[in-house]
């Protein structure tokens, strides 16, 4: 008998597809891969600190919730908490790997079964359809749900990565209001839509201080509109024509970027507290080449309004994988919720 739903994936939107489907007695199996360059089995939440805007998630003792939510086993796997205190008990915002070790759980709870393997083929060609893990086994299913997400890409600089989650991240609206980077000079590095976007929301926080966007040519890359919002924005300065060389910092914390010229061979030293990278995203499609339509940057397509189908039938997508305009963890989350009814409608429409 072939699996009523496989789901791949194991961020917000595989997890939160796994509990609809398994609260809706599809007995899911998800697939929550193994550690890559860029990629880890708790999704991109697992790379960051205190996650502040995830709705039902205020700031408290989390740290004895989580203990009491998930199970002892995994303990483990949990980062230490901050220590932010209130009255002597702990008092954050839950943190990436505390949030998504809580969704796991919730999925476990109802259920799913999850293997911690990649899905490195696939066979859409008919039913039932096929999943191949890099384990060598292959599944059948009758459908499959895609979350796996995109990856930030980043400079490729080792002092880059010295510096990740201590000044240096690929996601202002995450992390810009941490109190880390707070009143503190920053840069934001590119000149797209997404940097403009980053780069105005640090530059709308209260007692924001000087926000610099650094771009490798002398002219944006952002729509026009975007552009004009950058530009004629106060507290936003241009740093034209310029890559980071190196990111330079105490060894705890950023305090500038060594800085390129693209024109002549001199170079700046920006001070700052932090850089945010903005060059674009990754889809993590490249084992459904061909397989399922794609845009021109990988991102597979939703092809209906407000359901999450794609152009093969009974595979749907959640999640950053097709979605590279919110890229938010509650997005991805709702698209996972939507991706587990459409299932669920199908298997009924066929009369499993
Ligand atoms: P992902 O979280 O990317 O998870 C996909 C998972 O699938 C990964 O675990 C990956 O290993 C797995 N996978 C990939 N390929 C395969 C395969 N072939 N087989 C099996 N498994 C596979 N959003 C917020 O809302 N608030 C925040 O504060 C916030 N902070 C962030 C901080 C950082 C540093 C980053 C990078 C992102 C942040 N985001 C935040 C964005 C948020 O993390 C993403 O929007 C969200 O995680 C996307 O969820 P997803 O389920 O689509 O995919
Ligand atoms: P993007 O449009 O591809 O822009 C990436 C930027 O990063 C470019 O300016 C590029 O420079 C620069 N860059 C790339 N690699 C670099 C490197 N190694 N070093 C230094 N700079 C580098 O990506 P995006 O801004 O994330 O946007 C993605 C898509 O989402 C776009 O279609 C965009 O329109 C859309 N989006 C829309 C909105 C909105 O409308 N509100 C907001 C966000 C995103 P060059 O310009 O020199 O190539």
């Amino acid at each position: 008998m072939p699996e009523k739903v496989i789901i791949i994936g194991s961020g917000p939107a595989g997890f939160s597809a796994a509990i609809y489907a398994a609260r809706a007695n599809l007995d899911p199996l998800l697939y929550e891969g193994t550690a890559q360059p860029e990629m880890i089995p708790l999704g991109q939440l697992a790379f960051t600190t205190e996650v502040e805007n995830y709705a039902g998630f205020p700031a408290g003792n989390v740290r004895a919730f989580v203990e009491s939510a998930v199970d002892k086993d995994r303990h483990y796997n949990l980062p230490p908490a901050p220590d932010h205190k209130r009255d002597g008990e702990y008092h954050y915002a839950v943190q990436g790997v505390e949030l998504m070790e809580l969704m796991k759980q919730q999925a476990l709870n109802f259920g799913t079964r999850i293997v911690g393997d990649d899905i490195v083929d696939v066979d859409f060609s008919g039913q039932p359809l096929n999943v191949t893990a890099a384990g060598g086994d292959t599944v059948e299913t009758r459908t499959v749900i895609i979350a796996t997400g995109a990856r930030a890409n980043y400079l490729g600089l080792p002092s880059e990565e010295d510096y990740k989650n201590k000044g240096v991240s690929a996601c202002a609206v995450c992390d810009g209001a941490l109190p880390f980077y707070r009143s503190k000079p920053l840069a934001v590095v590119g000149g797209g839509d997404s940097a403009v976007e980053e780069a105005t929301y640090l530059a709308n926080l209260k007692d924001a201080a000087t926000i610099y966007m650094v771009h490798r040519r002398d002219e944006l890359r952002a729509s026009k509109i975007m552009q004009q919002r950058a530009l004629d924005h106060p507290k936003i300065e241009m740093v034209w024509s310029s890559v980071v060389e190196e990111v330079l910092g105490d060894g705890n914390q950023v305090t500038g970027l060594k800085l390129k010229s693209t024109k002549d061979d001199s170079t700046q030293e920006l001070k700052v507290g932090g850089m945010f990278v903005a060059i674009g995203h990754t889809p993590n499609t490249s084992f459904l080449e061909g397989k399922v339509e794609m845009n021109n940057k990988g991102y597979i397509k939703w092809t209906k309004p407000f359901r999450t189908n794609t152009t093969v039938e009974a595979v749907f997508a959640a999640g950053d994988v097709a979605d590279d305009y919110y890229r938010q963890a509650i997005t991805s989350a709702g698209t996972g919720c939507m991706a587990a009814l459409d299932a669920e409608r199908w298997l009924t429409e066929q009369g499993d």
